[in-house]
C-alpha cells in the first residue's frame, strides 16, 4: 500500500495550546488542581438568555438547516450589534454566519488565496493563523514585531519592507492576542495605506473587540474609508464577547461583491453553523449586554491583579494590556523559554 496523506496535511503544525490542555486534563483527571493558563477561553457560562433561547429553538423545532449565508434575523441582529457597538452601517448582505471565528478566517482564506500566495502576519500573532494560510497552499510571511519597553509594538516599516509581488493580504488582530494591545487609528491608518498602495486585503480578526479596558472603545480598520471597507474581511464570533466559545457561532463582515463566495465556501465546509445556536445567537447579540458588561469588568479586575503581581517579579517586565484576557511579559532570559516557564 502506498497510501498517504496530503503534503499538506503532512506539514500542519500541532497545537502547544491544545498540547497544554490536554497534559492539564490529564493531571485534572488524576486529581490535582490545574489552573489552565494556556487556551484562551473564558470561565464564564453563557449568557442564560442565549441558553434559554437555545432550549426553546430544539423545542420548537428548528433543527433544519439554514442559509449557507446565515439566518436572516440573526443577520440583521449582527448588523445592530456592529450598528450600535461598532459604529458602522452594515447591511445584512455584508455578512456570512460562520463557525465560529476559525470558520470565519477559514472560508476566508479559501476565498482570497490562491496557491503560493503570501500573507503578512505582523508578530506575536495567534499561531492558528499561519495553518489556516498554509492549509490553502498559501505562505505565511511573518512580519517582526519591535520590542520597546515591556511590550511589542506594531512596526509599519516592517510591514512594508515584507510586501513583495505575491503579497495579497495583511492579518490583523485587534485587540491582540497574545499581548492585549490595541491598534491605534494612526496604526490602523498605516496598515490601510500599505494595503491601498499594494492593493492588499486587510483580514481584520476583530474576536476581542468588545473586552477593551479603561473606557476605550473598539475602532476598527474597516471604519477608516470605504475604500478600505471594500478590501477588509472582518472574522469575528461571539465566543469571546459572551462566553459562547463552544457553541461555534461566528460570521465575517465583507464587501457585499464577495459574500456569496463566502457563503458557498461556508456550505461546503459546513452547510450551515448549527441551527438552533443561530436563533440563540440572535437573542444573545441583542440582550446579553449586561452579562458582557459584567464579564469585561471581571477581565478588567484580573489584569490589574495579574499585571501587579507579575511586575512584583524580579525582572518581569510586561505591558498593561489594554483589551483582551491575556498578557504576554517579558521573562528574564536566564528563566528559559517561554514553553519551559509555562
Ligand atoms: N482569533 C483569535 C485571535 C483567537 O484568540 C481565537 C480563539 N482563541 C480565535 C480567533 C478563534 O475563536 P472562535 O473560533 O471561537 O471564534
Amino acid at each position: 500500500m502506498s497510501l498517504r496523506l496530503s503534503r499538506i496535511a503532512q506539514s500542519l503544525a500541532g497545537s502547544a495550546v491544545v498540547e497544554a490542555r490536554r497534559k492539564a486534563d490529564a493531571l485534572a483527571a488524576r486529581g490535582a488542581d490545574i489552573i489552565d493558563f494556556g487556551i484562551g477561553e473564558p470561565d464564564f457560562a453563557a449568557p442564560e438568555v442565549a441558553t434559554e433561547a437555545a432550549i426553546q429553538a430544539l423545542r420548537d423545532g428548528r433543527g433544519a438547516y439554514i442559509d449557507p449565508s446565515g439566518l436572516p434575523a440573526l443577520r440583521e441582529a449582527i448588523c445592530e450589534f456592529e450598528r450600535s457597538r461598532n459604529r458602522r452601517a452594515v447591511d445584512p448582505s455584508q455578512i456570512v454566519v460562520t463557525a465560529g471565528s476559525y470558520g470565519a478566517l477559514s472560508i476566508t482564506a479559501r476565498a482570497l488565496l490562491d496557491e503560493g500566495d503570501e500573507v503578512l502576519l505582523p508578530e506575536p500573532y495567534w499561531g492558528p493563523y499561519r495553518s489556516i494560510v498554509q492549509l490553502v497552499g498559501a505562505v505565511p510571511v511573518p512580519v517582526p514585531g519591535r520590542f520597546a519597553d515591556g511590550g511589542f509594538t506594531f512596526d509599519a516599516a516592517a510591514l512594508r519592507a515584507s510586501v513583495t509581488p505575491r503579497t495579497r493580504a495583511i492579518v490583523i488582530n485587534t485587540p491582540n492576542n497574545p499581548t492585549g494591545r490595541v491598534l491605534g487609528s494612526d496604526e490602523l491608518a498605516a496598515i490601510a495605506d500599505i494595503a491601498l498602495e499594494f492593493d492588499l486585503w486587510i483580514v481584520a480578526d476583530e474576536v476581542y473587540g468588545q473586552l477593551i479596558f479603561d473606557g476605550s472603545t473598539h475602532e476598527s480598520v474597516a471604519n477608516l474609508s470605504p475604500e478600505v471597507a471594500a478590501r477588509t474581511v472582518v472574522a469575528t464570533s461571539l465566543s469571546k464577547t459572551f462566553a459562547m466559545t463552544g457553541w461555534r457561532l461566528g460570521y465575517c463582515l465583507a464587501p457585499a461583491s464577495i459574500t456569496e463566495t463566502l457563503a458557498r465556501i461556508n456550505q461546503y465546509n459546513v452547510r450551515c453553523p448549527t441551527s438552533f445556536v443561530q436563533y440563540a445567537a440572535a437573542v444573545a447579540l441583542r440582550e446579553a449586554w449586561p452579562d458582557l458588561e459584567r464579564m469585561r469588568r471581571a477581565y478588567q479586575a484580573r489584569r490589574d491583579l495579574v499585571v501587579a503581581r507579575l511586575s512584583r517579579l524580579p525582572g518581569v517586565r510586561t505591558d498593561v494590556p489594554q483589551g483582551t484576557f491575556y498578557v504576554f511579559p517579558r521573562l528574564p532570559e536566564a528563566w528559559g523559554s517561554g514553553k519551559a516557564f509555562a
